[in-house]
């Protein structure tokens, strides 16, 4: 058995969450590859070690000093070092590092140095070999990952260490520089490292105890989700649902290896498992997974008496596409389809796009709607059970809430509703306590 974990900013932001990771790590002897962001904010007044680097560079930019922000860089680690009597000497790096930088210093070669240094102090205090990104985790010239290169170096670490602690977010460019991936790309290096040695399992330590069944500011303690479907995963987060970082889903995804979102303050939480597939038996008792949504769309109506339903469609598509706004949702009639963007995609070019389609489509009438939100319920089940939607149009009719618009994708894993923004929330309040509550 072969665990990848992954622990993020919030997992060790100090020496307590350090010791909370120490514990995770030994408790499991599978737990052989781990994975580590830069320290993150211990409380809402702090600061992450990445947005720290980041103005400094801005301010090395500017030729602006930034002794300070370098020092509070600097106190943050070796806090943590002083208080666990890590045996690493990082303040010798650390003063090279600073003697070094200068305005033409690349930005990723600065703020990599948060997974560096923290992961640094970490694999010292677990013990395991650390084992430099720059060393496993290389790119291609156009940036993207040198999958095989990469698996090939990770295994190998593997192989010769046993243990090991890879800092998360940066590799190496063919050239020889650092390169950083988006924000939140720990996530990406650990399902990167999964991958690579076909973990069994790829842990995703946080500071929640897995996905949540709703949005908690609009739901009051919503259940966690056991397990979801990579496929239902997607329709949530599409849909809103902030969970993982997109990019960090597919290497996993495709090699067969379950995501688990663990909490590294609750470890007692088994948290959400995210698979390929959920057999017969372990299906729970719940019709949906999650719901999610979004507001500020823009519903545009076309009707046409007797109309080539593929060729207008097509034509308004076409406009969509021209003014970049994404549709998201469709929706047909016999003599009528409509289409939903979303207004800030749109934008003023709705008015284009209007005077566009009465032009190309020469329909009776077109109708724009704004101020919509829509709302979809997620769930595998949906499908094998009837009835479904008539019991979710109903619970959100006897509310009083109207329905705008409604999209079931052909996978019928999701049924979307289009209702009024001022109806958002309480629309996500009545699904959840008709389906989960
Ligand atoms: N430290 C980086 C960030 O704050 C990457 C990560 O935490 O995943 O975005």
């Amino acid at each position: 058995m072969l665990k990848v974990a992954k622990f993020g900013g919030s997992s060790v932001a100090g020496a307590e969450q350090f010791r909370k990771v120490k514990a995770i790590v030994e408790a499991d002897e599978s737990r052989r590859v781990i994975v580590i962001s830069a320290a993150g904010k211990r409380d809402g007044n702090d600061h992450k070690l990445t947005d720290l680097l980041y103005l400094v560079h801005a301010h090395l930019t500017y030729g602006v000093s930034c002794e300070e922000i370098l020092r509070t860089v600097e106190t943050r680690l070796l806090e943590i070092r002083d208080e666990l009597e890590i045996p690493v000497d990082i303040s010798g790096e650390l003063q090279e590092f600073k003697r070094k930088l200068n305005k033409d210093t690349s930005v990723d070669e600065i703020v990599s140095r948060g997974e560096y240094f923290t992961s640094k102090l970490m694999a010292s205090y677990l013990d395991y070999a650390f084992v430099d990104a720059a060393d496993c985790i290389f790119f291609g010239l156009d940036g993207t990952l040198d999958r095989e290169t990469t698996d090939a170096a990770i295994a190998e670490a593997v192989e010769k260490y046993g243990r090991i602690v890879i800092p998360g977010f940066y590799g190496q460019l063919p050239t020889g520089r650092l390169r950083v991936m988006s924000r939140g790309g720990s996530d990406i290096t650990g399902a990167i490292a999964a991958a690579a040695v076909k973990a069994d399992v790829y842990e995703n330590w946080t500071d929640v105890s897995g996905i949540l069944m709703a949005d908690p500011r609009i739901v009051p303690n919503p259940a966690p989700i056991e397990k979801i479907t990579f496929a239902e995963l997607r329709e949530l987060a599409f849909m809103g649902a902030s969970v993982l970082h997109e990019e960090s889903v597919q290497p996993v995804k495709e090699k067969g290896i379950p995501l688990n979102i663990r909490n590294t303050n609750r470890p007692q939480d088994p948290g959400t498992m995210i698979v390929e597939s959920v057999g017969e038996l372990e299906q729970s008792e719940r019709f949906i997974t999650g719901i999610a949504g979004r507001k500020n769309f823009t519903i545009v109506t076309v009707y046409k008496h007797a109309m080539k339903l593929s060729h207008s469609l097509r034509q308004a598509l076409e406009i969509f596409d021209r003014y970049n706004a994404p549709v998201e949702h469709i929706t047909l009639g016999l003599d009528s389809f409509a289409l939903v963007s979303s207004s800030a995609a749109l934008g003023d070019a709705v008015y284009d796009v209007i005077a566009e389609i009465k032009k190309n489509c020469r329909p009776d009438e077109v109708e724009i709607r704004e101020n919509i939100a829509m709302v979809s319920a997620v769930g595998r089940k949906m499908s094998s059970q009837p009835g479904v939607s008539g019991r979710l149009f109903k619970a959100l009719g006897d509310k009083g809430i109207n329905i705008r618009t409604i999209a079931q994708g052909s996978d019928e894993l999701a049924i979307t509703v289009g209702v009024e923004n001022e109806q958002y929330e309480n629309a996500i309040r009545v699904l959840y306590d008709s389906f989960a509550g």
